[in-house]
């Protein structure tokens, strides 16, 4: 006899989740009238398809602009290290492989259903709550990216050293040995900026990220995942207040973040190059050369991504190169 064990806390998101279903029924009961409206079953099975097979409907700069369910998609399995991407034209999803596959089987061709940018234990949580399986791709497999989650910064070679809680810093490959003032501040930056992370979920501050930023200086790798986070969130604000000076100083180095963690073929990736782009026209508009680079980069992974006769390549990425001719 199979007996299957859930803990406490599987329990707790099962109710939550059955809570939800009971709300929304009791909403729907009230709007549309009984011949219209499935049975409980039927409504518990779109119920479960919603949760399962919901893709946000993201624009071409990948912000979420709706919900819709798609089924078809839902063959494709999920692998953090995925070589297929899912994007939008209109409400048409569309998904597209980045790297050459021997032949088409859909059974080889991943996708990722989560934001790549966080830690192993962090990516495998949300896959199992979301979507009830224990991911075991490559990468989650591997330290080969995830090393990268706490990444101190050899001070002699400047080279990233990967260090865990509760262990002792190991020396760098270069020699160098980090002493137990460097990694009592690199975890109290590393504790102080998960914490400010955590509170700004909805809305980044620029002058937190600022904070936090100062207090890594020198300790931390820029790929490390804490930084690449902070990074980001100093990015976008910074966008937000069109302190395009401040975006180009916290973009560049997001570069290399978002290759690490997205990958070299990933839609956010080429966003974030084309953004990158359009701010240094901003800051130099009578000196396109070092900003054309990012949006030839930019444009060749939007290509793959998105492919050239996408409107979001036609219509967003040709024009902006028109605009600088
Ligand atoms: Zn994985
Ligand atoms: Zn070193």
């Amino acid at each position: 006899m199979n007996v299957f064990l859930l803990d406490r806390k599987e329990i707790k998101e099962d109710v939550k989740r059955m809570e939800y279903f009971l709300t929304i029924c009791g909403v729907l009961n009230e709007y549309l009238s009984d011949e219209i409206l499935p049975n409980a079953v039927e409504l518990l099975g779109i119920y479960g398809r919603m949760c399962i097979n919901s893709f946000n409907i993201l624009n071409g700069e990948m912000q979420a602009i709706g919900t819709g369910i798609y089924l078809a998609p839902s063959v494709i399995d999920h692998s953090c290290s995925p070589n297929a991407v899912a994007t939008f034209d209109g409400f048409k999803l569309r998904i597209r492989v980045t790297q050459d596959l021997p032949k088409l089987d859909w059974s080889f061709i991943y996708i990722s259903y989560i934001d790549l940018m966080n830690s192993k234990n962090h990516r495998k949580k949300e896959l199992k709550e979301r979507y009830y399986f224990d991911c075991n791709c490559p990468r989650c497999g591997s330290d080969e990216i995830d090393c990268y989650h706490y990444a101190a910064r050899c001070p002699s070679c400047r080279n990233p050293i990967t260090v865990r809680r509760g262990d002792k810093f190991p020396p760098c490959s270069c020699g160098s040995r980090l002493d137990s003032s460097f990694s009592k501040q690199f975890w109290s930056a590393a504790d102080f900026s998960e914490q400010q992370l955590l509170l700004m979920q909805d809305t980044n501050y620029l002058d937190v990220c600022k904070l936090c930023l100062t207090k890594q200086e020198d300790l931390f790798h820029d790929l490390c995942l804490i930084r690449s986070k902070v990074l980001d969130a100093a990015f976008d604000s910074a966008v937000q207040l069109q302190l395009w000076e401040s975006a180009i100083q916290y973009g560049l180095p997001l570069i290399h973040a978002y290759k690490l963690w997205y990958g070299n073929e990933h839609p956010l990736t080429a966003i974030l190059l084309l953004k990158i782009f359009k701010i240094m026209l901003l800051v130099s508009p009578n000196d396109d050369s070092a900003a054309l680079k990012y949006y030839q980069e930019a444009a060749k992974i939007i290509e793959l991504t998105h492919g050239k006769g996408s409107m979001f390549y036609q219509q967003d990425v040709k024009s902006l190169i028109r605009d600088v001719k």
